[in-house]
C-alpha cells in the first residue's frame, strides 16, 4: 500500500520553504492537503477583504499543488470535527501542519494533535510562519520581551533560520488533479479589486524582487511617504504566507551583501519584518490581544459610542484630508499605507475616544493584509496600552503630519479628487483656507466636502490631558 501524509494548510499557501509541505513531500507515497473554512466561534474567522483574497490564493495554489502532485481539498466546518474525520477516512501515517499563535488556534491545534495521536496517527507541526518562534526570544529572565529594541537584538543574535530548498515532489501523482478547487462567485464590492491584486506565490516574489530592485534603495525614506510607492507592499502575501519571510530576510541580506549602497533600506526592511515577530511574540504571550490592553495604560479612558463618528470615518468623510483619504484608499484597494494607518486610528482612539477594538475590527474586514498579530498589535500601539508604544498622549496632528509626509498633496489628490484642485499649502486644512482659494478650487465645505468632525485643538489637548468628561462639546 502506497504510504500517505497529510498536510493541513493554515496561514501557509505556498510551496517554497513550507516545511510541513516539504516534510510530506520527503516522504513520497501520496500527499493530501486539506484547507479548513474554519467555522468555529472560537477562531478569529477572516474579515471580508481577507476572505476575497484567500478564495483567489487556494485557487492558484491548488493548481501549483497539483503540479507537484498534490491534491488539494477545500472544507467547511469546524476544525476539530473535520479533521479527524478526514485523518480516519484517508488514513494518512503522518499528520503534518506548520504552527499557529493565538491563544485560541493553539487550544484548537493541541486538542486535535491529542486526538489524533489517540487515534493513533503521528502529528508533526513545524515552525513555518515566523522568523523565529515566540518563544525562541526571551529576555534574560525568560519572559517575553515588552520593548521592540532589545527584542530585535535578541532576535538578531540568535539569528534566522535559513529557507528549506524547493523540494522537486516525489509525490504520487496519481490523485492530483489540475482542478481541484473551485472557487465561490466574487462578492459584488470585490470586483472593484481584483485588477489590483496579482495573488500567490510567484507573484509575491515578483513584487520581493521588484522592491529589491526599485525601491529599496529609498525604502528608508520613501516609507514614510504615503504618495510614493515606497514601500514592498508583501503584507498580504505574508499574512496568507504565500511568501515565506524567512526567504524574505534571506533574500533581502543576501541582496544588501552583493549591493553594499543599499544597506540602509535593506536594514530598515528587515527591521520592519522584525516588527512583524513583535506582534506575534505578543500575541502568543499575552491574553487575547484582540480584546484586552496589553499594557494597563489608557484603563481612565471613557471610550465614546458615537456612531455617526464612526461612519464618517469609515466612509472617509471626517473632514481631514489625509485620514479620509486613507480610509478611501483602504476601501478601494483593501490596504493602506503605514503612516496614515497611524494617523487614522490616532484620530479615532484619541481625537473621537471611539474604542481602538471598533477601529481594528474595521481594518479586520476591510484589510487584504488584516494579521491576527500585527493588526491588534498595531492598534494597540497608536492608542497606547500596546507594547513599546508612543504614551497614550501623543497625538498625532493629521493636519502637520499631512504637510510632512505628503507635501504636494499627491496622495490627497489621488484618493479625495474633490480637493484635487487646492492650492498645496490648503490642501491638508480646507477648513483654514480663505472662502476665495476654496471657492476657486471648487470646495464648498458641508457640501462637496465634509466639514471637520472634531475640533482638533480641543480633543487633542483633552486626550493629552485625559479628561474627557465635556467630550460631546467638541464634535461638530
Ligand atoms: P513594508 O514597509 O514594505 O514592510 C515589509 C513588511 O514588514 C510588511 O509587509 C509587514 O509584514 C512588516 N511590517 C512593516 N511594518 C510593520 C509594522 N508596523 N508592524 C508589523 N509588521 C510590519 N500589518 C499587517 O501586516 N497586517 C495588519 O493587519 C496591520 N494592521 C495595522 C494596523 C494599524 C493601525 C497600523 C498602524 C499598522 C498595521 N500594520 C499591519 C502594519 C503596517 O502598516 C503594514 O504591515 C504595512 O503597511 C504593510 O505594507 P508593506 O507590505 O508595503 O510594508
Amino acid at each position: 500500500m502506497v504510504s500517505r501524509a497529510l498536510v493541513w494548510l493554515r496561514n501557509d499557501l505556498r510551496l517554497g520553504d513550507n516545511p510541513a509541505l516539504d516534510a510530506a513531500l520527503a516522504r513520497g507515497g501520496t500527499v493530501t492537503a486539506i484547507y479548513i473554512h474554519e467555522k468555529d466561534t472560537a477562531q478569529r474567522l477572516p474579515g471580508g477583504a481577507a476572505q476575497w483574497w484567500l478564495e483567489q490564493s487556494l485557487s492558484f495554489f491548488a493548481q501549483q499543488l497539483a503540479k507537484a502532485g498534490v491534491e488539494l481539498l477545500v472544507q467547511t466546518g469546524e476544525s476539530k470535527d473535520l479533521l479527524p474525520k478526514i485523518a480516519k477516512d484517508l488514513k494518512p501515517e503522518v499528520v503534518f501542519w506548520n504552527r499557529r499563535y493565538a491563544p485560541s488556534e493553539r487550544e484548537c491545534d493541541a486538542h486535535i494533535k491529542a486526538e489524533l495521536r489517540q487515534s493513533g496517527f503521528t502529528v508533526t507541526s513545524f515552525s513555518g510562519n515566523l522568523l523565529l518562534e515566540p518563544w525562541q526570544v526571551e529576555t534574560g529572565s525568560g519572559g517575553p520581551y515588552q520593548v521592540f529594541t532589545p527584542f530585535a537584538r535578541a532576535l538578531r543574535q540568535k539569528g534566522v533560520p535559513a529557507p528549506l530548498r524547493l523540494r522537486e515532489s516525489k509525490a504520487n501523482t496519481s490523485s492530483a488533479s489540475q482542478d481541484t478547487y473551485k472557487r465561490p462567485a466574487q462578492p459584488h464590492w470585490a470586483e472593484k479589486m481584483a485588477g489590483l491584486w496579482d495573488i500567490g506565490e510567484e507573484a509575491g516574489y515578483g513584487h520581493f524582487h521588484d522592491f529589491l530592485d526599485e525601491t529599496v534603495k529609498t525604502y528608508a525614506e520613501s516609507r514614510d511617504i504615503p504618495g510614493k510607492h515606497g514601500t514592498s507592499k508583501l503584507s498580504p502575501y505574508l499574512r496568507f504566507g504565500e511568501v515565506s519571510v524567512r526567504q524574505l530576510w534571506h533574500g533581502a541580506l543576501h541582496y544588501g551583501e552583493q549591493h553594499t549602497s543599499l544597506s540602509s533600506g535593506i536594514e530598515k526592511f528587515l527591521s520592519e519584518l522584525i516588527w512583524r515577530d513583535f506582534h506575534y511574540h505578543q500575541l502568543y504571550h499575552r491574553k487575547d490581544i484582540t480584546r484586552y490592553d496589553m499594557r494597563d495604560a489608557i484603563s481612565h479612558i471613557e471610550w465614546h459610542d458615537n456612531s455617526t463618528a464612526f461612519d464618517a470615518w469609515t466612509k472617509g468623510q471626517t473632514g481631514f484630508p489625509i485620514v479620509d483619504a486613507g480610509m478611501r484608499q483602504l476601501w478601494a484597494t483593501g490596504w493602506m499605507h503605514n503612516r496614515v494607518r497611524m494617523l487614522v486610528a490616532s484620530l479615532l482612539t484619541k481625537n473621537l475616544l471611539i474604542d481602538w477594538r471598533r477601529g481594528e475590527e474595521w481594518f479586520w474586514d476591510t484589510l487584504v493584509d488584516a494579521d491576527i498579530a500585527s493588526n491588534p498589535g498595531s492598534w494597540q500601539w497608536v492608542a497606547g496600552c500596546g507594547m513599546d508604544a508612543a504614551p497614550y498622549f501623543r497625538v498625532f496632528n493629521p493636519v502637520v503630519q499631512g504637510e510632512r509626509f505628503d507635501a504636494k498633496g499627491t496622495y490627497i489628490r489621488q484618493w479625495v479628487p474633490e480637493l484635487a484642485n487646492m492650492p498645496d499649502k490648503w490642501i491638508h486644512k480646507p477648513f483654514d483656507a480663505p472662502e476665495d482659494i476654496r471657492e476657486k478650487a471648487g470646495v464648498t465645505l458641508g457640501t462637496n466636502y465634509p466639514q471637520p468632525i472634531v475640533d482638533l485643538k480641543s480633543s487633542s489637548h483633552r486626550a493629552r490631558s485625559s479628561k474627557n468628561a465635556d467630550h460631546n462639546d467638541l464634535f461638530a
